[in-house]
């Protein structure tokens, strides 16, 4: 764990500051939930925070209280660099290094003159000026509750930061199963519950809102699924066309990973997704164990993320990214065989 400048930044935050508040590139409920956690908890400390988010987020996220309130910074710009320009500080939240944002943006934070607040459970993060940085915590936005604590302010929860909370471990611990909800992560989703949390509706809001065509996705994107037992590890593929005949929108494949990983004996999963705006083969990688996708996706697929959740990208083609995944498993058959045992 690091904690820098906390004492610093909680005197800093005694006086009323215009901040920014940013979450990664293709938010996923951590990230709208921490950075709209953390937006209704400054501003209830009568700060002037403001929400950018870098580019489009699922569909069943807009419903987080405080969400019409944030800029785009691809499509709302102007608003965005104005509000980041009028910032005394700006919160990283759900990220560890700038790139993260996605290239404009992090072209913008390069040039920005004051300081850095980072609140992260990723691996390696880059030097701030302020930094709350813990990997072994389910997700940032479990953190935030712990920086809401360390500020001395649990009373000042109420039921929109609560939820928007409780929206992020749920997404993040795969609804309190991954191995980093601990019991911890339990009493703190029990204390926001009782403060106003409706477990209930926020799992429907999030779980409950599929649309005809993305579950007609999952169910080709199941057709596609590939085991190669011997490497205990199982993959799919969506092609862009896929995504096309099934009226893909932004989320539609979020979790759908998991299906591999949930193949009987399986310790290792990943997920191949064509984008054609991108140019790219976006890829998701999962584990059980002590199998660290965190290394495997920064060491041959140019990403990163957790131990036993990690992303990264392929220029080459589908088959050809497959194929070299498929040779890679090769070279690690003995860390992947024994990563994981019952
Ligand atoms: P997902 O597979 O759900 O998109 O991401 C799993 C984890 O890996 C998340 O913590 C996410 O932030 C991280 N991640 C996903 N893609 C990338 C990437 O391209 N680069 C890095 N450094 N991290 C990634
Ligand atoms: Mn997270």
């Amino acid at each position: 764990m690091i904690l820098k400048q906390f004492e610093e930044l909680q005197s800093y935050l005694e006086t009323p500051r215009n901040i920014v508040i940013i979450g990664h590139r293709n938010p996923d409920g951590d990230a709208m939930g921490s950075t709209l956690g953390l937006y209704h908890y400054l501003k209830k400390k009568k700060h002037t925070p403001t929400v950018v988010v870098p580019n489009e987020y699922p569909d069943f996220l807009h419903w987080l209280p405080g969400s019409e309130t944030t800029y785009r910074f691809d499509w709302q710009n102007s608003q965005a660099q104005r509000a980041i320009k009028k910032s005394d500080i700006i919160f990283l939240l759900d990220f560890n290094a700038l790139h993260r944002v996605g290239s404009d943006m992090q072209n913008t934070l390069e040039t920005y003159e004051n300081d850095f607040a980072l609140i992260d459970h990723h691996q390696q993060p880059d030097d701030f000026k302020y930094m709350y940085s813990d990997t072994s915590i389910s997700s940032t936005c479990q953190m935030v509750y712990h920086f809401i604590e360390k500020m001395g302010d649990t009373h000042l929860i109420d039921r929109d930061i609560a939820t928007c909370l409780y929206t992020g471990i749920m997404t993040d611990t795969g609804s309190f199963r991954f191995r980093s909800t601990t019991s911890t992560t339990h009493r703190v989703i029990a204390e926001l519950i009782d403060r106003g949390a409706q477990n209930d509706r926020i799992h429907s809001h999030v779980y409950d809102s599929n649309s005809y065509g993305r579950l007609q996705l999952l169910g080709q994107a199941l057709r596609n699924l590939e085991v190669l037992p011997e490497f205990r590890t199982a993959y799919i593929t969506i092609s862009n066309q896929e995504k096309l005949d099934n009226d893909f929108k932004k989320g539609d494949t979020e979790g759908v990973v998991n299906y591999a990983l949930s193949i009987s004996d399986a310790v290792l999963a990943a997920i191949f997704i064509e984008d054609v705006e991108q140019g790219i083969i976006k890829i998701s990688f999962r584990s059980k164990g002590s199998f660290s996708v965190n290394e495997f996706a920064r060491n041959h697929f140019d990403g990163g993320g957790h131990d036993n959740a990690a992303g990264g990208k392929s220029l080459l083609s589908m088959n050809e990214t497959v194929d070299k995944f498929v040779n890679l498993l090769k070279e690690y058959k003995k860390e992947i065989q024994t990563s994981y045992e019952d």
